[in-house]
């Protein structure tokens, strides 16, 4: 698909070229004897033919050739450039750009274009060194400020492929309010820095890099997720709980993240009572089926397992899941067991066995923005590398 776009570029450039060639060069007939649209037609057909052979990489590179660099198709060979790149062939790209720049036809702006363009192949072949330097430069040199904020976002980028927050955070600090898309990710910095500093650092200054993050992104789960580990560190129960309540109304598709954590904070705090009524509160909010099974499990001990399966049945009747059922089948292969019924019914263990089989294999995690999925919780999506996109799948197969 890609060759036949860069194909579909390369063929309308040359063939744009050829018609302007040929008519500069009727109208200069007179004085120029040599016509550059000769060179230029025997490129054109040699590359065509090259194309009609299948011999796609031959043609391109005749193309190439073919383009001759001035101010008017200094854009083809960015878009060439670009294309190259996205096919994984940075190096080709990298030559192209690096030609560009040897010729003092460009223009300033043009310039700053096709170094932006080389520092992003930098970043593509690995070059971070290389691809560090252009962008600084461009950053501390650029007269375009468009040009200085693309070249930030790029240092941004590169440093957090490198996990080096704190000067993604020095670079995009003082553009966090006319950017404010990267506010969600400098509020991920500050996390990132904040369970760095648990472990090397101290507490106190988490803490702090913590409600700086919340300042950032209000709706930073994270942040309220980490200042609840702390808070319950320092037997804070009540801090804690109020915390991880907040995440219900940040992000209603993280109850199931911080519900083991809402559970341990009531556990220590001796309040049993207190997580029952907490759940029923998130239940009528947001009836998932790790709320449920955990109200069934409350149930259970307390009031013994045919309870437990009455309630939680009448629950999935309104909130249905597989993962609930396979939870309900558990309480009545339980019950069974209670019963001393032998031989034990072997209906049960086969539709057990089947949600199982359904469950097994299954994500437990989506991005909401580009579809990708997998078993752990990651606050940057490894595919499209937004932050805070990756939430817990939820609904009937979800959990
Ligand atoms: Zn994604």
């Amino acid at each position: 698909m890609l060759d036949a776009v860069l194909l579909g570029v390369l063929v309308a450039a040359i063939a744009i070229g050829f018609g302007l060639g040929y008519r500069q060069a009727l109208r200069r007939a007179w004085q120029t004897p040599p016509d550059p649209s000769e060179a230029l037609s025997r490129d054109y057909f040699i590359g065509l033919n090259y194309l009609l052979n299948e011999q796609p990489d031959e043609a391109i590179n005749t193309f190439i050739q073919a383009l001759e660099v001035n101010s008017d198709t200094v854009d083809t060979h960015i878009a060439l450039g670009k294309l190259f790149r996205t096919r994984g062939e940075a190096d080709k790209a990298v030559n192209i750009h690096q030609n560009l720049l040897a010729r003092p036809a460009l223009s300033a702006l043009q310039n700053e274009q096709v170094q932006l363009e080389l520092a992003r192949d930098f970043m593509a072949l690995g070059l971070h060194d290389r691809a560090q330097r252009l962008l600084q430069q461009i950053d501390a040199d650029s007269r375009h400020e468009a040009h200085r904020v693309t070249a930030r976002r790029l240092l941004v980028d590169l440093f957090e492929r490198e996990k080096d927050w704190q000067s993604a955070l020095e670079v995009m600090q003082p553009l966090l309010e006319q950017q404010p898309d990267m506010q969600r990710a400098a509020a991920h910095w500050q996390c990132e820095l904040a369970e760095q500093d648990v472990t090397q650092a101290s507490r106190t200054l988490a803490q702090r890099r913590l409600k700086k993050a919340l300042q950032f992104d209000a709706r930073c789960v994270r942040a309220n997720l980490l200042l609840a580990e702390l808070a319950m560190d320092k037997g804070h129960y009540a801090d804690a709980i109020t915390r991880l309540g907040r995440i219900a109304d940040q992000e209603k598709a993280h109850i199931p993240t911080m519900l083991p954590g809402l559970q341990r904070a009531y556990r220590n705090a001796g309040d049993e009572a207190g997580f029952e009524r907490h759940l029923l509160a998130l239940l009528e909010e947001a009836p998932y089926t790790s709320v449920i099974v955990t109200l069934g499990e409350l149930t259970h001990r307390r009031d013994g397992v045919d309870v437990a399966i009455e309630r939680t049945g009448e629950r999935l009747g309104v909130a249905p899941s597989l993962g609930g059922l396979d939870y309900l089948l558990d309480l009545y292969v339980e019950s069974q067991r209670l019963s001393g019924r032998e031989p034990p019914d072997s209906r049960l263990f086969l539709l057990k066995h089947h949600t199982r089989a359904l469950l097994e294999n299954r994500p437990r995690y989506r991005c909401q923005r580009c579809g990708f999925s997998g078993d752990t919780l990651t606050w940057q999506c490894p595919s499209c590398r937004h932050w805070g996109s990756v939430k817990p799948i939820t609904g009937v197969e979800g959990e």
